[in-house]
């Protein structure tokens, strides 16, 4: 049985990802009821109702679980027991499956390993001892980066054999973390795919990922790499989605390296940075596309219309916003954020170009 517009669609998280989630589910005639911690919350603004509450608050997630027909989640860095909490009152898509494989770098190198999926060569690691033989054995430049709570390359830091473990691990700051090979990728890729209860699926086209300094810079839609290459992203996408039983989207990113392998390097079961292009330039996008996975619509309208290329604005560069208002080519997000701190997602811009292929 769909849930229909009219009924109340949950989110927890106040990012820009919550805020466009509810601004496409307001579209489709939904009410939307945030949940978040903080006070100036993106997605609070565009929300008819939002519980302003910490993530173990239980009397709130309850209230809040009552007042939801279903709930969505748009940050892997929710509580596991946060969902489950609501999980006991309302639906809550993805599930926590989804959650668990996606939290945790650790467990979601291990899970893909287990699917037969590539990844980068990776060891985990708990102290500046099994850092050193970690970098040792895998014998070249490496990344050892935070287990959770890592985002925009935040807890992140280069590590060779022979470095200063000791050093290196006091000024990561984190108990667990992983060891990851450097990659000499060709392209950064990734894919956005949304995935009903009944197991059907639906894919926007795989883009291209450019990073500055760990933080998103441009994702170009379609991405530049052979059919074959983008057939088998997608593919990869399906299995994971499929194997950890999401209801609603997958994004999936990859390192494609010259010769065209394809390794994963990260998963996210929601919207993503590199999708908003879709937003634009495709029937349904991304955020819609999450609405009716969870609320068990059809998966229709991911095909691309247009040609695209999305720029982050970050910072200060918001201060610039009239710009791309001059540019007819060129869409305009801002996310209402009052302060613009250095690297900070403020905004992006989505400049359409007509198709090529
Ligand atoms: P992550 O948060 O793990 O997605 O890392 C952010 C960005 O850092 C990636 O999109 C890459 O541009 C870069 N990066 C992360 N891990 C690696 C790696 N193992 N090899 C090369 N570049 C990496």
């Amino acid at each position: 049985m769909p849930i229909p517009p009219g009924s109340t669609v949950g989110i927890l998280g106040g990012g820009q990802l919550g805020r466009m989630t509810a601004l496409a589910a307001a579209a489709m005639g939904y009410r939307c009821h945030v949940f978040c911690p903080e006070a100036d919350a993106p997605a609070a603004e565009v929300c008819g109702r939002a519980t302003r509450a910490a993530f173990d608050d239980g009397r709130a997630l309850d209230g809040f679980a009552d007042a939801c027909d279903i709930v969505t989640w748009e940050s892997e860095n929710v509580p596991a027991d946060a969902l489950d909490r609501l999980a006991a009152h309302v639906p809550v898509r993805p599930g926590r499956r989804a959650l668990a494989a996606a939290c945790d770098r650790r467990a979601e190198k291990a899970f893909l390993g287990r699917l037969g999926i590539a990844t980068t060569a990776w060891a985990p690691v708990d102290s500046p001892g099994a850092l050193a033989s970690a970098a040792a054995a895998l014998g070249g430049p490496a990344i050892l980066k935070t287990a959770r709570f890592g985002y925009d390359g935040k807890g992140q830091r280069p590590f060779a054999p022979g470095g200063d473990a000791e050093a290196a691990w006091a000024a990561l700051g984190a108990a667990e973390a992983v060891l990851e090979a450097r990659v000499d990728f060709e392209r950064e890729l990734s894919v956005v795919l949304g995935r009903g209860q009944d197991g059907a699926t639906a894919c926007f086209d795989v883009v291209e990922n450019a990073h500055e300094g760990g933080i998103l810079r441009t994702a170009r839609a379609p991405a530049r790499i052979p059919a074959a290459t983008a057939a088998e992203a997608r593919g990869i996408a399906a299995r994971i989605a499929e194997a950890l039983d999401v209801v609603g989207l997958l994004t999936v990113e990859l390192f494609a390296l010259a010769g065209g392998r394809l390794l994963v390097n990260e998963i996210a079961p929601r919207p993503h940075n590199s999708g908003h292009w879709t937003v634009d330039a495709c029937p349904t996008s991304q955020f819609e596309l999450l609405v009716r996975a969870v609320c068990g619509l059809p998966l229709e309208g991911t095909e691309r219309l247009a040609d695209a290329v999305t720029t982050n604005i970050l910072g200060g560069e918001v201060e610039g916003w009239q710009a791309p208002l001059a540019d007819p080519a060129c869409r305009l997000h801002l996310y209402g954020k009052a302060q613009a701190r250095p690297g900070r997602k403020m905004g992006h811009v989505t400049r359409l170009a007509p198709r090529r292929d």
